[in-house]
């Protein structure tokens, strides 16, 4: 039997895509259209002005910046349908989230929402809502990587706060950022997972030093971080004390579904490949490019319909769950992929590092292609992933070759 309210529900997104062009229309100011990496690049919470701060400020007014978050704590209260109704409307008028980058909204904040104490949630979610604070992720540690519940980093009880000892590393955005979610032993003596917390960690305190790390493509996105007789409330334990490990796998499930995209790094996002090649002379000049640009396209293609299939399948679910694993490994190849091809379509211009005979879309097309290796690390290896998809998805067995 046909779905009779198929159409009433029709009709509200259509009534709610109306709502949501007119008010971009009204507050998104014209001059930034199409500018969101440039606007928002690497500044921190209180370095907002002008126009990108009056966008803000209207975005924080409708909690459209967390679209689907409670009202209650100023999100958007919209359905996961109103809310890809509203980033298709966005991308149409060239508009963006202006809230500050780092890890608030796509990763702190929802683990906060699946795990926080009422007083958490009202005091944590709010800010980040409204752009005004900085959240990073501290994970990694010098030996703990993709074996991170090997960390070392300590959080001792000294009755009324804990008091933190240890060292982070590849924390992005440590030196901007005004908060930490840090994972931390709180129990040696017990097995590896069993003894981790989750802290939330203020940033802006003496015990807390960040160097940042330079990488070859010349960026610096992030950096070691020292906590020397660092200190954290009680109360800013988020989940259960020792059981910190769910906390942090929840994040990390949040985080790989915020990486699902397969924006290509490096330049060149908006013009065909294809049109790149021909410009270049690749297209007659290097056998079989356009095929593999083509198939790079179709790719992509395939991806974007899969993660729109997976989203409309997870409506009903309560978390992101594991397909977050394939889709991040295939947003990658895809990505990657681009990026190498981009490169293979400008020929020798594709070698630019600096100076005069690279224009700034050649250089910015080669720095993007290094920065885009880091996408088969961070978030989990792609091996990692691989680890996942297997043994939580397939159910195959933990050994499979010469174990018993
Ligand atoms: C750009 C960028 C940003 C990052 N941001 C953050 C951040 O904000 N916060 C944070 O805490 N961390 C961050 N990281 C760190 C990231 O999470 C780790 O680099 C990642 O988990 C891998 O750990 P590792 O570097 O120690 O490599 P290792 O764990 O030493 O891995 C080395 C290699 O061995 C492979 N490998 C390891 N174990 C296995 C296994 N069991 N099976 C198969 N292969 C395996 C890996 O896939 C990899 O190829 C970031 C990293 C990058 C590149």
């Amino acid at each position: 039997m046909p779905d009779s309210s198929e159409p009433l529900v029709q009709d509200a997104l259509e009534a709610f895509r109306a709502r949501a062009s007119a008010w971009i229309a009204e507050n998104f100011p014209s001059t930034l259209r199409g500018k969101a990496a440039e606007a928002l690049g690497r500044i921190d919470a209180e370095d907002v002005q002008g126009d990108l701060l009056a966008w803000r400020q209207a975005m924080a007014r409708v909690g459209w910046g967390a679209p689907t978050w409670p009202a209650a704590y100023g999100g958007g209260g919209l359905s996961p349908a109103e809310a890809r109704v509203l980033a298709k409307e966005m991308a149409k008028a060239g508009a963006f989230n202006p809230m500050v980058q780092g890890m608030g909204i796509t990763m702190l904040g929802p683990t906060i929402l699946d795990y926080g104490t009422e007083a958490q949630k009202q005091t944590h979610i709010p800010p980040i809502v409204r752009g005004e604070v900085r959240w990073c992720v501290g994970y990694s540690e010098p030996n703990a990587g993709s074996d991170l519940a090997s960390l070392q980093m300590r959080a001792e009880d000294k009755g009324d706060h804990w008091l933190i000892n240890g060292q982070k590393i590849w924390t992005s955005g440590a030196d901007l950022s005004d908060w930490c979610g840090a994972l931390v032993r709180t129990d040696p003596s017990a097995p590896k997972h069993k003894g981790i917390s989750f802290l939330l960690v203020n940033m802006k305190q003496k015990g807390v030093e960040t160097r940042p790390i330079k990488l070859i493509s010349g960026a610096s996105p992030f950096c070691e971080t020292f906590f020397t007789d660092a200190v954290a409330p009680k109360d800013a334990l988020l989940g259960e004390l020792n059981k910190g490990w769910d906390v942090g796998k929840r994040l990390l499930q949040h985080e790989r579904a915020s990486q699902t995209g397969a924006s290509a790094p490096g330049g060149g996002r908006g013009r065909p490949l294809g049109e790149i090649a021909r410009s270049y002379g690749a297209a007659d000049a290097v056998p079989g490019i356009m095929d593999e640009i083509n198939r790079n396209a179709m790719d992509a293609r395939a991806h974007a319909l899969t993660l729109e299939r997976a989203m409309a399948e997870a409506k009903g679910a309560s978390g992101p769950g594991h397909t977050p694993s394939i889709l991040k490994n295939s947003a990658t190849q895809v990505a990657q992929g681009r990026a190498e091809l981009h490169l293979a379509a400008m020929g020798v211009h594709g070698r630019g590092w600096e100076g005069e005979p690279f224009t700034a879309a050649e250089r910015e097309a080669v720095s993007g292609w290094l920065f885009g290796k880091a996408m088969s690390i961070y978030g989990g290896s792609a091996e990692i992933q691989n680890n996942i998809i297997s043994k939580r998805i397939l159910g195959l067995p933990e050994k499979t070759q010469g174990g018993e």
